[in-house]
């Protein structure tokens, strides 16, 4: 007999935990299922023997208490504790780090240009916004400002907001929705907050409420496809167990039904061939998708990294770092010291340290270049944080494709992303950050769940 339920949700990161929480908490009976042992997704994060705390990757979660995120965890009863936000942005320019207050001080004309640019980007409609979504960041710039500082300040935090290596090549809309929101909200272009306990004191509250209210999160399980009445929904089928140490070879059982009249696939894009048929001639989604989802599935960027255990700090000031192009890399550099936020993620006494660089795709896949970039990285490293080796406890490398969603290039941001209702099929969802959602990355996947489960609700709700 087949496990019967309103609703499955495919995928326990923030999207996946957040359409759960909010459907589960509307009366539909709700089964979230994660191939991880763990929920959180690409926002996990771990305790390292010796009582460290690390996040996968740099994470750090714009406008914080008036997120995103936080609403969401809010409209199902729970509280993100946010540690602290960051005091401002210190770039790494000339060898050596400068605010960007520091920055800005350049000169009076460069400060009215800033201060007039801020305003006229406070005042922007959602329409006005929108307006600028096929527009590319250089394009947006040279009909704004001709200030060098302007252009850099802008840049820099829009590269911070978007994570595509080239930062001219960016969305227009993308960066002047986030910052219209930092503006409007906190007074500021960029803001950025660290939660008590790292990344996974956003997800723990949503998985919380999900469970509180009666849904059945079920970890280590892997979707192995939806199934379809029709073009309709009729459940998931989950991977079957194997008698062979060989993974996918000598299934023992049949696979086990979950029948539901709404699955939400809650993966990204280019994880979607593994749960549903995307080939032409046999899916029920339609051609015009799946030649955009066939366009779109490679549109996405790469972070390379160092997470850093020091027995004795390099830097101790809550700020976000940052470099427009490294010396050595040649890429935008990130990073920040989480410790300096909340400093139970660390020892008493020593520090932890998040750095990355922006790379392209190709760049990932690619071993030798992906291991030449890391040697080069560390140089910049070096020299940005002198002495660093002599205090370092452990290092270790990491390296993430599809770090935020799509790449938010012209075209590929606000309603150019996938909706989050699939065409041609009743009951089909998506949600996460590469489908309609916007700002910066969590918090569009925080938006797209909000959206995901009024549709849902709008169409199946009890
Ligand atoms: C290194 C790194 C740094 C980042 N830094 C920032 C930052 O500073 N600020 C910011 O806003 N955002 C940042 N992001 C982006 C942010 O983490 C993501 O936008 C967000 O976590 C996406 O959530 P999601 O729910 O859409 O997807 P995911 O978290 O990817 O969740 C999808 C889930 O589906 C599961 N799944 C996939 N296939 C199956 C299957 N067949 N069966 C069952 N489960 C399945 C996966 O295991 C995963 O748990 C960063 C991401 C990375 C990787």
């Amino acid at each position: 007999m087949a496990e019967k339920y309103d609703a499955v949700v495919i995928g326990a990161g923030i999207a996946g935990l957040g359409v759960s929480a909010l459907l589960q908490r509307a009366g539909l009976k709700t089964l979230c299922v994660e191939r991880d042992s763990q929920a959180g997704g690409r926002m996990q994060s771990f305790d390292i023997e010796g009582g460290w705390r690390v996040d996968i990757g740099l994470h750090l979660a714009e406008l914080g208490d008036a997120s995103s995120s936080s609403e969401l965890a809010r409209q199902v009863g729970k509280e993100v504790s946010w540690a602290r936000f960051s005091e401002t942005v210190e770039m790494f320019r000339a060898g050596r780090w400068q605010t960007l207050e520091e920055m800005i001080i350049a000169s009076p004309e460069d400060i009215d240009e800033i201060k007039k640019m801020m305003k006229g980007i406070a005042a922007m409609s959602d329409a006005d916004i929108e307006a600028y979504d096929l527009t590319s960041w250089k394009q947006w710039l040279d009909g704004k400002t001709t200030s060098a500082v302007a252009r850099e300040l802008f840049s820099v935090n829009g590269m911070i907001m978007t994570t595509v290596p080239d930062t001219l090549e960016m969305s227009a809309g993308e960066i002047l929705y986030i910052a219209r929101e930092n503006l409007q909200k906190k007074r500021n272009v960029l803001t950025a907050a660290y939660p008590v306990g790292g990344m996974m004191g956003v997800i723990t509250p949503l998985k919380e409420a999900f469970e509180e209210a009666g849904g059945e999160l079920m970890l280590g399980t892997e979707v192995d496809s939806v199934l379809f009445e029709g073009s309709n929904v009729r459940g998931v089928a989950l991977k079957k167990g194997s008698a062979s140490p060989y993974p996918g070879w000598f299934y023992m059982d049949d696979a086990r039904v979950v029948e539901a009249p709404v699955v939400v696939c809650a993966l990204p894009l280019w994880d979607l061939d593994g749960v549903l048929d995307v080939s032409p001639e046999t899916s029920v989604l339609p051609e015009w998708w799946l030649k955009r989802y066939d366009d779109l599935k490679f549109e996405t960027t790469g972070l390379i990294g160092y997470t850093i255990g020091l027995k004795e700090t390099v830097y101790d000031r809550p700020n976000f770092l940052s470099a427009l192009c490294l010396d050595h890399t040649g890429k935008p550099f990130q990073g920040f010291v989480p410790s300096a936020f909340d400093p139970g993620v660390a020892p008493e006494g020593k520090s932890l340290l998040q750095t990355d660089c922006v790379v392209e795709v190709d760049q990932i896949f690619d071993k030798f270049e992906l291991e030449r970039l890391l040697g080069l990285m560390w140089t910049d490293i070096q020299e940005m944080f002198p002495g660093i080796d002599d205090r370092v406890e452990w290092k270790f490398t990491y390296k993430c494709i599809g770090c935020d969603g799509l790449a938010r290039k012209p075209g590929q941001v606000g309603m150019f992303k996938p909706d989050v209702v699939a065409p041609g099929s009743g009951g089909l969802y998506f949600a996460g950050d590469t489908y309609r959602g916007r700002g910066l990355a969590l918090n569009s996947a925080a938006i797209s769940a909000k959206i995901c489960a009024e549709e849902i609700l709008g169409r199946h709700g009890p």
